[in-house]
This record gives C-alpha cells, sequence and structure tokens, in this order.
C-alpha cells in the first residue's frame, strides 16, 4: 500500500487516541497533521493536540489553532516554541484576506510554517454557529498567497461551496494546496473535479510553475478515526476514475504533502 500523508485530522478524545493511531495504521496513513482549535471554540483542544503529537512524535504532527481575532503574531512564535509545527485557521470575524490579520500570516512565513485555511461552508455544531462561511472563501486565499509568496497555503474542502474559486486560485499559485476532504467527494462525481483540475504540466495554459492541477492536492480525512479508510477509497476512486498517472497519485497520497509537513519537530 501507498504510504499516505494526511494533512486534516482533528484530536480525538485521549481516549480514543489509541483507536485513531490503529485507523491510520489501517489506512496505511503514515503521518498525520492534527488540526488545534483556539480556546475560545468549542471544544477548544490546542492542548489535546499537541498531546497527540507528543504521544506518537513520527505519526503525528501538531498544528496550532490560532484564535484570529485574538491572537498576536506573538502567539504562533510560542506555538512554534512548544512544539506546534504549523497553523490552522478558521471562524474569522474578518474575511481570510483582512489586511489586520496579515501580521499573522507573516509571522507564520517567518517560521516557515505552513497554514492550513477552514474554507467554505462550516458545520453548524456548538461553537461554530457564529461563523459566516463568506468569510473563508477559497477566492480570499489566492490574494494572500499572491501577496505572501513565502507562505505555504493549504485550503480545505477544495472551497466547498465554492470549488471553482479554488480551481483557479490552485492554478496561479505554486504556493497554494489543496485537500478534498468533506462531504465534496460524496456529492461531486470524478469527472466534476477532473474538468475543474484541468491544466497539465506541459500546457497550454500551463500554471505558472507549470505543475499538473493534480500535484497540488493533497490527502486530508477530516473524519472520525472509523471512517478515515473510507475517505482514502473515496480518493482512490477519483484517481482509478480519471486515470491519474502512478506519478501523480505517489505525490497526492504522499509526496506533495511530505514537502509541506516536513520533519517531526
Ligand atoms: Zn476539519
Amino acid at each position: 500500500m501507498m504510504p499516505i500523508i494526511d494533512l486534516h485530522q482533528h484530536a480525538p478524545t485521549p481516549d480514543g487516541l489509541d483507536a485513531r493511531v490503529q485507523a491510520c495504521r489501517d489506512a496505511g496513513i503514515v503521518t498525520a497533521v492534527i488540526l488545534g482549535q483556539p480556546e475560545s471554540r468549542v471544544p477548544g483542544d490546542n492542548a489535546l493536540t499537541l498531546a497527540a503529537a507528543r504521544a506518537y512524535p513520527t505519526l503525528f504532527r501538531a498544528w496550532y489553532g490560532v484564535d484570529m481575532d485574538a491572537d498576536g503574531p506573538d502567539a504562533i512564535t510560542r506555538a512554534r516554541d512548544v512544539g506546534f509545527t504549523g497553523v490552522k485557521c478558521i471562524g474569522p470575524k474578518r474575511a481570510y484576506n483582512d489586511p489586520g490579520y496579515f501580521p499573522l500570516y507573516e509571522r507564520a512565513a517567518d517560521l516557515q510554517l505552513p497554514v492550513l485555511f477552514h474554507l467554505g461552508i462550516v458545520a453548524n455544531t456548538p461553537g461554530y454557529q457564529d461563523c459566516d462561511s463568506n468569510l473563508m472563501r477559497a477566492i480570499h486565499l489566492d490574494h494572500l498567497a499572491r501577496c505572501l509568496p513565502e507562505l505555504t497555503l493549504i485550503g480545505a474542502h477544495f472551497g466547498n461551496p465554492w470549488p471553482e474559486e479554488a480551481a483557479m486560485a490552485c492554478r496561479w499559485n505554486p504556493n497554494l494546496y489543496f485537500d478534498l476532504s468533506g462531504s465534496l467527494l460524496k456529492y461531486r462525481r470524478p469527472a466534476f473535479l477532473g474538468e475543474l483540475l484541468w491544466w497539465k504540466a506541459d500546457g497550454p495554459y500551463a500554471a505558472p510553475d507549470r505543475s499538473d492541477a493534480w500535484a497540488k492536492i493533497v490527502f486530508g480525512s477530516d473524519v472520525a478515526s472509523p471512517a478515515i479508510a473510507d475517505v482514502v477509497n473515496d480518493y482512490a476512486i477519483v484517481m482509478d476514475t480519471l486515470k491519474l498517472d502512478d506519478g501523480l497519485c505517489c505525490r497526492i497520497w504522499h509526496d506533495t504533502a511530505a514537502r509541506i509537513v516536513g520533519p517531526p519537530a
């Protein structure tokens, strides 16, 4: 089985950690990024996220759930200092590309921490009932990616329900990647994704970095432990149906994400 890097997990409860480790092993996941949520959200779980990464340092990486409207850039430095190796953004009060957030992004870039952004619709659950999904659109990442070429950005859920924005932003920005987690793979056919991710390394209309569209897509599960294998299967169906070559499949499962996550803290 091809080794998989999962760029989008959330912390299980402490008594579910062993089951998560087993689910990763069963699915062929060799590295998983656990995305923390700030304490202002319910449930805040940055501490749980870091504890998981400390318990299984070769399997898990902890990314810091920044409180975008309360934390300053120094919070990101402190997070790095205690062992977080990336940043997660969700639920801003202003659009992601609001100038007020740039100091956070610039600090992440300075520290070479990649930033994963929740994009699009967010579950209407306790802790997220104030969220305005329109402030988390993929097109905002297009602006950020071109203003901040040193920053590595990952957009979650392919911008669902605005995947067209995600695709075009992906094409023009070498530092912008996307995962396909969430409901998109449940209600969109592989052909739909093939139409959006259409450009080839050798053109015509090649991306500026001459990358194939699918070389910018990473694996993300974003589900509870028992459902992880099902998301792996959904990705495999897309790759099989679109007849992506082995080189591209390796990049989606592993190689592109390996460059983003880097070595353990
Ligand atoms: Zn998520």
